[in-house]
């Protein structure tokens, strides 16, 4: 019911002539899967529109890794979710735990990108994700459902409805520790559940995506629970053999 995707973080990674090779390599590594599953790529802003010449009409959708809270004018060195609608993007990462670490976006802050992405008519792909410290203590599903309560009320639940719930929790990313196949299928069903409890059909119909230290290695152990409706891939988005073997794995 729910179509998984694959959605790729390159992050600020790249250059003009290392994404074409990688494309060129990617997009024709990727064409058995472009019928079963949703993909896109998240380049940084000013390679948006060469990825989305190079996409072309491959079907696989352009995303960006923010939007700014802000909608025009005085904002010096922001991005705006209606220029990257122009730009034809489908997505836009919102509140990346890069994002709230190391540029102090807050729970506030994200909310606002997230209208922003909704009002421009794109997908936001919400990313929410406990630290170590805070597994450790057990508040994984308190700081995820703060992060998308904050979402709820400013947006609605029907915004946060139409989005994709990225879960990648943030002592798995960049790090190459992964959570485990029932640690990521009992948080996803708990936030399934949150979900289904602020309105009665989201916790179905909500696709909600694994991110971090995902690789082609693990990515069938990860994606073998119906809860998990894809994956949110940095490091490993920047190789073509492994990205397109983690879409085999979802596909
Ligand atoms: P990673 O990053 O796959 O390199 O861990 C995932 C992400 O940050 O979205």
């Amino acid at each position: 019911m729910r179509k998984p995707i694959l959605i790729a973080n390159w992050k600020m990674n790249g250059s003009l002539h290392s994404n074409q090779a990688l494309l060129v390599r990617m997009l024709a590594k990727l064409r058995p899967f472009r019928k079963t599953i949703d993909m896109a790529i998240c380049p940084p802003f000013p390679y948006l529109f060469q990825v989305r010449d190079l996409l072309g009409y491959t079907g696989i959708a352009l995303g960006a890794q923010n939007a700014s809270r802000a909608t025009s004018g005085a904002h010096t060195g922001e991005v705006s979710a209606t220029m990257l609608h122009e730009m034809g993007c489908r997505y836009v990462l919102v509140g990346h735990s890069e994002r709230r670490a190391l540029y102090h976006e807050s729970d506030d802050d994200v909310a606002a990108r997230f209208q922003q992405v909704l009002s421009a008519g794109l997908i936001p792909v919400m990313c929410v994700g406990e630290t170590l410290e805070e597994r450790e203590q057990g508040w994984t599903m308190k700081v995820v459902q703060r992060q998308l309560q904050m979402v709820i009320d400013q947006c609605g639940m029907s915004g946060l409805a139409g989005s994709i719930v990225a879960y990648e929790p943030v002592w798995a990313i960049g790090t190459g520790r992964t959570a485990t196949p029932e640690q990521v299928a009992d948080t996803h069903r708990a936030i399934r559940q949150f979900l289904e409890n602020c309105e009665t059909g989201a916790g179905q119909s909500v696709r909600i995506v694994y991110g971090g230290s995902v690789k082609a290695a693990n990515a069938a152990a990860l994606f073998s629970s119906p809860e998990v409706d894809g994956g949110l891939i940095g490091g490993a988005s920047l190789q073509a053999d492994e990205f397109s073997n983690i879409g085999a794995a979802l596909a």
